[in-house]
């Protein structure tokens, strides 16, 4: 029998607030000013493969406004889609753990304690998450929901390795135990079309987040943007990326095989029109969305149907 949230074949973000908070919520995406281990040198001096120059933050505030100044901006822009006054809080640009633990008490308290803000969403690497960071974010949880996002990608060493993740699988379990304990929400990142990886191994790293203690998933389709180490190699050594109907297909299996409790905050990805290079139907968004919930619908898809055989 087929299970709907919302009116949708999956758990989605807005399904999931609306349950728990009985509301929408608005996003503003905000700069922390910060870097990544995976490029300041100390790991890496070119980031992951697929990483722009503005740290997969590309629709960030402008790092130069407060906090404070960046939730007003993002307030204004907002008011054309949302009519509301909730919002979430979302560290996006870089590694947003990666600074001394006084800085980011600043930055978080800052944006949690806004009026506006409902939830503070931090988006980060599974090896900055010492343990002075989690003892502030368990604080900060005290206040209103903290949620953590990690950039998990992959299971396979091999594409880890390609798109040069720069830490292994034990860390980001390590890193899910201790935010748990901490009743801390974790959502995971995951790329699909790594150009090594076919079906089986994409759905691998599907069901591998199955047995995880994780709250929610952000799918994403590998992105070549602009100006990126992976635009020269995709002009270098040109792989298939998936078109829309292929897109579809390994999205619907993935939701199939996806537990149903964990929560949809994305289904595929979000670069900026300027910085995408391939694949332009990404483009987009709004569409891809409408066909995709329509694909949905024709094949009888929703998310733990396969799980819940
Ligand atoms: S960890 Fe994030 S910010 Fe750092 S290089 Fe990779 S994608 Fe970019």
């Amino acid at each position: 029998m087929a299970v709907y949230w919302n009116g949708k074949r999956y758990y989605s973000l807005d399904a999931y607030l609306r349950q728990t908070y009985n509301e929408k919520m608005y996003k503003i995406s905000l700069n922390g000013g910060m870097t990544c281990p995976n490029r300041d040198g100390t790991l890496g001096n070119r980031g992951c493969i697929f990483c722009s120059a503005g740290g997969s933050g590309d629709f960030a505030a402008d790092r130069t406004l407060s906090v404070a100044e960046q939730i007003e901006q993002g307030k204004s822009q907002a008011l054309r889609k949302y009519s509301g006054n909730s919002y979430i809080a979302y560290f996006q640009a870089y590694t947003n753990t990666y600074a001394p633990v006084s800085h980011l008490r600043k930055l978080f308290t800052e944006a949690i304690c806004h009026p506006d803000i409902r939830i503070l969403d931090i988006a980060t690497r599974p090896d900055c998450l010492g343990s002075d960071i989690l003892h502030l974010l368990t604080e900060l949880a005290q206040i209103k929901p903290v949620w953590i996002e990690l950039g998990l990608q992959t299971i396979h060493p091999q594409s880890a390795d390609f798109i040069r993740r720069g830490y292994c699988l034990p860390v980001f379990e390590q890193a899910v135990r201790r935010l748990r304990a901490a009743h801390i929400p974790v959502i995971v990142h995951v790329v699909l079309g790594i150009p090594c990886e076919d079906m089986e191994q994409m759905l691998a790293t599907v069901r591998y987040l199955n047995t995880q203690d994780i709250q929610g998933v952000k799918f994403h389709l590998l992105h070549i943007l602009k100006d990126t180490d992976l635009a020269d190699y995709y002009q270098r050594h040109p792989f298939h990326l998936p078109d829309m109907e292929e897109y579809f297909e390994i999205i619907g299996k993935c939701i199939s095989i996806l537990r149903p409790d964990i929560v949809i905050h994305r289904l595929t990805g979000d670069g900026p029109k300027s910085l995408l290079a391939a694949p332009l139907w990404t483009g987009n968004k709004r569409q891809v969305l409408n066909q995709m919930h329509a694909y949905l619908k024709t094949h009888d898809i929703w998310q733990g149907k396969e799980f819940m055989r």
